[in-house]
This record gives C-alpha cells, structure tokens and sequence, in this order.
C-alpha cells in the first residue's frame, strides 16, 4: 500500500484538532422565547411518530396551522389537545411539512442551537479518528444528526454543504458561519440541488458559502489512495464517501486480480484494488467527467498502466463483455439509486436482478461480486433476496463472505431508520 499522505497546513491541523469545546454538554436556554411561535395543531392520534422520536411532519398530520408560518420558520408542533410536542422548521411546499428541531420545550432554536447540534455531529467523527488531516468524511448526516435537512462533507480542508430543507436555507448564514468557526476550512462550498430542493420549492443552488473558490480538484487520501474531488462539478457533494470504508473490504479479495469496476464513477474501487495488488482494472461509468476523474487518479496513484477506462451503459457492456467471453476475478457493482419510492420497487428489483445476472456471468469460477444497493427503500434482506435469483437464474452456487453497510460518518438514528440505504455483498462465486 502506498504511504498515507499527509498535508500539513494549518487549515488541516485546525480541522483535526480544534476541540475547543470537548466534553461540553447541550445547554438549555433558560428563557421561552418572547412572542409566540406559529403552531402546528396535530389531528387527534397523529402525534405517535413524534412521540417516539421520528422528525418528520407530514402535512396530512395537520389539522391546523395558527399564526403566520413564513418557509423556514420555526414552528410548535402540538397534539390536537394543544400539549407540546416539538419545535420544528416549517415547509410550507413540502408535503414533509415540518421538520423537528427539538422534543424539548425548553429548548430554543437559534444559532447557539445550531452550533450545539454541529459541534455534536463533529465530535462523533473525531472520536472516530475521522478527522485526520488530508482525509475526507461526513461531518453532518442530516436527521441522523439531529439536523434533518444538512448534509456537510470535507474534503481535506475544504467544506462542501447541502441545504436541503426551507429550515435549513432559513439558517444558511450561520451555519457557514458555525462551519468556518469550528473547523477553520479553506473554503465552505454549497452543493444544494436535486429532487429534495424541489420537492421543498427551493431553486437550486451551487457556489462558494463562506471563504475560498476550491481548486478544480481537491486531492484527499482515501484508505491511503490517492482522490480527486471535484466538489463543483461532481456529483452530489463530489465524491461518494459512503463507500470509502468498502473500497478497502473489497480490495483484500483483489490480491493478483483482474478487476471489473462497474459504475465506477472516480474510480474508488478500482483504484483501492490496484493500490492492493490487483493486476488489472477495466472501469465503467456512462459519465464522460467521472472517467475523466478516475484518468487522473489513476496517474496520481501510479497505476494508470494498469487501467482501462470505457465510457458505456454498464447493462449494455456487460452484455457485450460475456458474448466477448471475457472474465474477471472481482466484480464491483455499485449502481445509482434505482428504487426512488415505495411504487418504484417492483421495478427496481428487476433492474438490480438483471444487473446482477449479468455480472455473476463475467465472474471466473472462484471469484468474487461485491454488490450494492443505495436504495433506501431495497433493505437488506429484500437485496439478498434479489441476489440470490440472480444467482439462481446463473446457475452458480453463489456464498455471502462478507455483508457490508454505510460507514460510521453515515450514522443512522434509531428514531430515523429511514437514514439506513446502503447495503452490500462480498460473494464468493465459485
Ligand atoms: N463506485 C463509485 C460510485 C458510483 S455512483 C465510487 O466508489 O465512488 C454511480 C455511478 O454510476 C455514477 O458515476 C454514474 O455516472 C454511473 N451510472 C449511472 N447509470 C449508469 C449506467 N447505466 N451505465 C454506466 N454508468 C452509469
């Protein structure tokens, strides 16, 4: 493996070692707030998911709203008898209508709060040894974090923010300013786009937050790989730090090994592999950019000789691939999301079948498939299953050696099981 690099800028040492405010506890704010908030009147019975704890309100829950309620606005939500249930931030377009700040009612939502929940969140990751310098991880997992609607990501020394929530672009200013306080980054970049700003009536937006422009890419250290994000014209924050832990969990397989990374993107798998002893690597990604990434990664990293890169609809290549009669020691799938609803599953599972069959096909007698699905709404045990025909419809007597999940950057709160998507499977195919 190659050396971890470390960068050694002050920005970076700031990152890592700024704890300032260990150990401080959550404080209550003594005082109610002054005049009243808008308060959400909950139909009769519609209060048990906030009574155990879920933070989601949605809007067929609301037999009422009195006061004017502005986007964003913090609101009290209460059963229908007027007993308090929680602070939350209003969404007037979403049909997530409120978002829970807080079950304590003497608790106030300010930027003293804001700055409590955050400093929560990074103080997770730093017990974790998450904060390393020249490193990359998940510092805000929204509702998981207490704070539905943020997602933070840092890339070395830089900060990449999505705002998904009216809640959350209402305190947009001050959680620039906590972020830039706390953790003396370059730069704080805003990546807040996609389905959740629309459903929430939010345009989209994408720019420099707070200090510094980021350079075109950021270079991090990944399991000791070598990356490079480009956090503003990637997809979604600029890398998919979901999957850093699992790079190196599929490499130990990867010793001597051809490699087949399908839905390759920036090339993490692959490049964990190569970096593991793999001999060689063909990548897969339909997105011109991400091969473009991947291209640079692998020459940074010294394994570009040793790469292929094939710009193509993985379904279509690997079809191709198997009439061609090529095989492979590892195969990595790691597709979009393809389930994006409760209706979509159906659909979704013929798509993560189909895909899966045609891998297992590309796989050499005693090789490996690790595979994965990060749709929230595919769990685990309906993801084997749909494995498990593919590997029927094969004919290979396929075993689980290793089953994989989201990392601990990507907590998932036991009141929120919804933050749980990511799942895989090591499989050995002999
Ligand atoms: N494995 C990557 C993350 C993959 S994200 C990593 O470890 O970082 C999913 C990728 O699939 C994206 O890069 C997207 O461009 C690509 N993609 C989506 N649909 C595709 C298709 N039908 N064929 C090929 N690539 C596809």
């Amino acid at each position: 493996m190659p050396r971890k690099r470390m960068k050694g800028s002050a920005a970076v040492r700031a990152i890592a070692y700024n704890d300032r405010d260990r150990g401080s506890r959550p404080r209550r704010e003594p005082s109610m707030p002054s005049t009243p908030l808008p308060r959400a009147v909950l139909k009769a019975g519609r209060e048990k998911s906030l009574r155990r704890r879920h933070p989601w309100v949605f809007s067929g829950a609301i037999e009422r709203v009195d006061g004017e309620a502005a986007a964003g606005a913090t609101i009290e939500v209460v059963d229908a008898a007027g007993r308090f249930l929680a602070r939350a931030a209003y969404s007037p377009a979403s049909q997530i209508r409120a978002r829970v700040w807080t079950f304590a009612s003497d608790e106030t939502v300010d930027a003293a709060f804001l700055e409590r929940r955050i400093e929560r969140a990074l103080d997770g990751r730093r017990r974790l040894g998450l904060l390393e310098p020249g490193t990359a991880c998940r510092l805000v997992f929204g509702e998981s974090d207490g704070l539905a609607g943020l997602v933070v990501d840092r890339y070395a020394d830089w900060l990449v923010c999505q705002l998904l929530s009216a809640g959350m672009e209402r305190w947009r200013g001050e959680i620039a300013a906590i972020l830039e306080r706390r953790l003396r980054p370059r730069g704080v970049y805003e990546r807040s786009e996609g389905a959740a700003r629309r459903k929430e009536g939010l345009p989209s937006r994408r720019g420099v937050l707070a200090g510094a422009e980021p350079p075109e890419w950021i270079e991090i250290d990944s399991g000791g790989v070598r990356h490079l994000i480009d956090v503003r014209g990637g997809q979604k924050t600029g890398g998919y730090l979901d999957q850093q832990g699992n790079r190196v969990r599929v490499a130990r397989h990867a010793g001597g090994a051809r490699v087949l990374d399908a839905f390759a993107y920036g090339g993490g798998f692959a490049l964990a592999a190569l970096a593991a002893g793999a001999r060689h690597a063909t990548l897969l990604d339909s997105s011109k950019e991400a091969l473009g990434l991947a291209e640079r990664a692998a020459a940074l990293n010294g394994v570009a000789g040793r790469c292929e890169l094939r710009e193509a609809n993985v379904f279509e290549e690997l079809r191709r691939l198997k009439e061609a009669g090529e095989r492979f020691d590892v195969v990595v799938l790691d597709p979009p999301k393809f389930v994006h609803s409760a209706e979509q599953v159906q659909a979704g599972s013929r798509g993560y079948k189909d895909v899966n069959l045609l891998a297992l096909a590309l796989v050499e007698p005693g090789g490996i498939l690790a595979t994965f699905s990060c749709s929230g709404h595919v769990d685990a045990a309906l993801f084997q299953k749909i494995v498990a025909g593919a590997a029927l419809d094969a004919g290979r007597d396929v075993q689980i050696v290793e089953r994989l999940a989201q990392p601990p950057d990507h907590p998932v709160a036991l009141a929120f099981p919804e933050a749980e998507y990511l799942k895989g499977l090591i499989l050995r195919v002999p």
